[in-house]
């Protein structure tokens, strides 16, 4: 099966197969006809709940029990998709995702490395220093800190906790988004001075 995307990419999907975990569930396995090593630390930075490999040069994201990889060389791979679909509709997504990702390398300056290694060792203490820390338990979990923990390992996302959601919350929310996603990919520069102050607030 080959995708064709509005962005001028081409995806080969290669293999579709059932899910390991869930034989109802695919997973697959896509080659995309472009080298994506130059936006991969874009990438690792924009999507919130990802890992990233510079050794095997990939990133992995992980939501609603799905994970994708993204390859440098091309090759994308996706797990627990309902459908073949669905796999169509989200390489289309992610398509669009890696045409934002080479237009903000042209008009940024090379991602800040510092970045990177900020996130790779961002903390789930670190995390929780940015939550309203009340332990309400209104995200199913026993406090604040275990959220944190699931939110660092990608398995929970902001949007989870809803006092985040409050007017006088909304600082703490942007904070944190911009701790767990510094690059948005609208092309502005990011304006990291409400995060720094936030983390300096919240340390005892
Ligand atoms: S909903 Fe938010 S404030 Fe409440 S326990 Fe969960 S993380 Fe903490």
């Amino acid at each position: 099966m080959k995708i064709q995307t509005a962005e001028g990419f081409t995806f080969s999907v290669t293999e579709v197969k059932p899910c390991l975990a869930d034989e109802a569930r695919v997973r697959i396995i896509a080659e995309a006809d472009v080298d994506l090593t130059p936006i991969l630390e874009i990438l690792f930075l924009y999507f919130r709940n990802a890992n990233y490999s510079s050794g095997l040069a990939c990133v992995t994201t992980k939501k609603a029990g799905q994970t994708v990889t993204v390859f440098g060389s091309g090759r994308v791979t996706m797990t627990f998709l309902l459908s073949e679909q669905e796999a169509r509709d989200k390489l289309v997504e992610l398509a669009h995702i890696f045409s934002r990702a080479f237009d903000y390398l042209e008009k940024n300056e090379p991602v800040d490395s510092s970045l990177v290694r900020e996130k790779e060792s961002l903390s789930a203490l670190e995390t929780h220093k940015i939550l309203p820390q009340t332990d309400c338990g209104d995200c199913e979990e026993s406090g604040c800190f275990a959220f944190a923990t699931l939110l660092v390992n990608g398995e929970r996302d902001v949007d989870d906790c809803g006092p985040l959601k409050l007017r006088e919350n909304i600082g703490l929310r942007k904070a944190l988004i911009k701790l767990i996603q510094p690059i948005t990919l609208d092309n502005a520069r990011e304006d990291r001075s409400d995060l720094a102050k936030f983390l300096g607030l919240k340390h005892t």
